[in-house]
């Protein structure tokens, strides 16, 4: 017997949940390529998509998930022996400069141990070493979806230009786009990549990059290019160019949809709403810490991410029979650890189409599995989280 049955609450960090709107929106037949109406999302899809980045630049749907937008970003402004510096705050930025390292550039990493945000400090000291200027880009991951850190974009790139350098800033904002602020143009970020599955609450299979005038300027000469990513060959002029084939028709239909979704809320709502959410999370958790046997990730409470929270569970508490028993006997699918974390923490994502039943409803489940596993925690982490909300909600 089980309390799983009904509809099942996903709280981790992508796929998150498809709002009804977004997949009533996809459920259509197929189109011409050409269709009109197709076309016209297009345009209006990349255009806000611009909004969405805060940036004047140019950007560009993919048919790929993430790392297809890792690609992208590389092979569209980097050439074939090219140094560039990886600031290693967590799994998903190691992994993107793996990938780089296959595609043939030269990858140096600034490491760091994968508790904390990257210090704009030692990115400056960093660069300001690169007498030669050979650093041809600098990647990194705004949040870290395995960690759970949230990097000062503004302060990074402040950093790279207080080192007169002048390597371009690629940041990954899969994690973070619709969840946190993202201002490209006012940060000075020359490329910035995101994925449909998160924030934007979407399905997996689209990819996004949004590219500045610095990055359009490395582009004729990037010896990467490849006919798939190519930037130039995806503003010819019909409509298939835009893809390099076949549009992703329904997902561009929920792009639409989404993107109404969100600009409808606000940008600035939407934020604010991740803002209480996340809080209300953390509130819950910092006292089911309390016990000993859980302990967050990031340490320094001004760098916890505002779309995920990772939580370091004892393994003697066993966190994916935990997983099992909320997902199996409650209905609530929690994030386990990935990488070094696997088999050793929780994640409990708090991003995309999410409202306070949703949230505190997992944290309820999450609360109810710690009694029924007997794991140490304090109690009444579910209670602050109401209070928080209780007291911080406009009535
Ligand atoms: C999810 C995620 C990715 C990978 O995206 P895929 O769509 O799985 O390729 C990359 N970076 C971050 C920060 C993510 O959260």
């Amino acid at each position: 017997m089980t309390i799983s049955n009904g509809r099942e609450f996903l709280v981790i960090p992508g796929p998150t949940t498809i709002p009804d709107e977004v997949l009533r929106a996809m459920h259509r037949p197929a189109v011409d390529i050409f269709d009109p109406e197709l076309v016209e999302i297009t345009d209006t899809c990349r255009a806000d998509l611009k909004t969405i980045f805060g940036t004047c630049g140019e950007t560009y749907i993919y048919a790929a998930n993430g790392h297809g937008a890792w690609e992208a970003a590389l092979a569209n402004v980097l050439s074939s022996g090219d140094e560039i510096l990886v600031l290693n705050s967590g799994r998903f930025a190691e992994a993107w400069g793996k990938m780089a390292d296959l595609m043939d550039l030269r990858v140096l990493s600034l490491p760091q141990d994968w508790r904390h945000a990257v210090d704009p400090e030692a990115v400056e000291a960093r660069l300001r070493a690169d007498t030669k200027g050979r650093i041809k880009a600098v990647l990194v991951v705004q949040v870290d979806t395995a960690s759970g850190v949230v990097n000062d974009i503004a302060a990074i790139v402040a950093a790279v230009r207080a080192a007169g350098h002048d390597a371009l800033v690629m940041v990954d904002t899969i994690a973070s786009l619709a969840t946190m602020p993202v201002e490209m143009d006012d940060w000075g970020v020359d490329i910035a990549v995101s994925g449909s599955q998160k924030g934007l609450m979407l399905p997996p299979g689209l990819s996004f990059v949004a590219a500045g005038e610095r990055a359009w300027a490395a582009h004729p000469a990037a010896g990467l290019r490849t006919r798939y990513w190519d930037w130039t060959a995806r503003h010819g002029e019909l409509h298939p160019e835009k893809y390099c084939g076949t549009p992703p028709e329904h997902l561009l239909y929920g792009l639409r949809c989404s993107l109404d979704m969100l600009l409808q809320e606000g940008l600035e709502n939407v934020i604010q709403r991740h803002r209480l959410l996340s809080e209300a999370v953390r509130l819950a958790v910092a006292t089911w810490c309390e016990a000993g046997a859980l302990e967050f990730n990031i340490i320094a409470p001004e760098q916890r991410a505002n779309s995920v929270t990772t939580v370091l569970m004892d393994e003697a508490y066993d966190p994916l029979g935990f997983r099992d028993f909320c997902r199996q006997c409650c209905g609530v699918v929690v994030g386990g650890g990935i990488g070094d974390l696997r088999g050793k923490a929780l994640r409990i994502a708090h991003m995309g189409h999410i409202n306070a039943p949703h949230i505190l409803g997992a944290l309820g489940v999450v609360e109810l599995g710690l009694i029924a596993r007997n794991v140490p925690h304090g109690t009444g982490g579910t209670q602050k989280a109401i209070e928080f909300l209780g007291q911080n909600v406009p009535a």
